[in-house]
């Protein structure tokens, strides 16, 4: 069986740019090539889940999601960080053109690429996490039946903030600032599941 940190893409690893699609404006945020390494240290596969729902709006292709997603993977193999897999939503259920204009299971909040991934991976849920700067990367996460930690960077803190604000539950776990505090936050909790048994 297999540990797996899912993460949402834009917001989480890199800067949230408006429909990012061009290898020269994708920047890792501080200290995300580092979290990466932190997590397949401990043993975790890292799966990137994102919605682009951009192929759907016709502002780029598919071929540039795959692209970005290699370029991006030269770069963390830089700093022993690869991702293992990369899935990506292509549809909107609203705004898609032609066949991308779609209600599907992949976008997130469904679990349709938690489930492509099972295709690929013997996923260990019980020792597995989704993290992300949106609620419905949360949602995702739980509704595939795995903890969801909100990240500060992106949208997180506002949300995190509104939350407090109105002092609901939250449906994430854990909310880190960053992706390394995130991190961290794993290897702790699994360090005591570790030790608890
Ligand atoms: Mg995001
Ligand atoms: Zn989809």
């Amino acid at each position: 069986m297999e540990k797996i940190v899912f993460l949402d893409r834009d917001g989480t690893i890199n800067e949230e740019v408006n429909y990012l699609h061009r290898t020269e404006d994708l920047k890792f945020l501080p200290g995300v090539p580092e979290a990466l390494r932190l997590l397949k240290e401990a043993g975790f596969k890292l799966v990137v889940v994102t919605n682009q729902a951009g192929v759907a709006r016709g502002y780029y292709t598919c071929v540039d999601v795959e692209h970005l997603h290699a370029y991006m993977n030269e770069e963390l193999k830089k700093y022993g960080a690869e991702i293992d897999a990369f899935y990506y939503c292509p549809h909107h259920p609203v705004h898609g053109i032609g066949i991308y204009k779609k209600v599907c299971q992949c976008r997130k909040p469904g679990t349709g690429m938690f489930l492509q991934a099972e295709e690929r991976f013997r996923i260990d849920k019980a020792h597995s996490y989704m993290i992300g700067d949106k609620l419905l990367d949360v949602e995702a996460g739980v509704n595939y039946g795995v903890p969801g930690i909100l990240v500060g960077t992106g949208y997180g803190a506002d949300i995190n903030r509104e939350i407090k604000e109105k002092g609901e539950k939250p449906l994430y776990d854990f909310y880190a600032e960053t992706l390394m505090d995130a991190a961290r936050y794993i290897r702790a909790r699994e360090g005591k599941t570790a030790s608890a048994v």
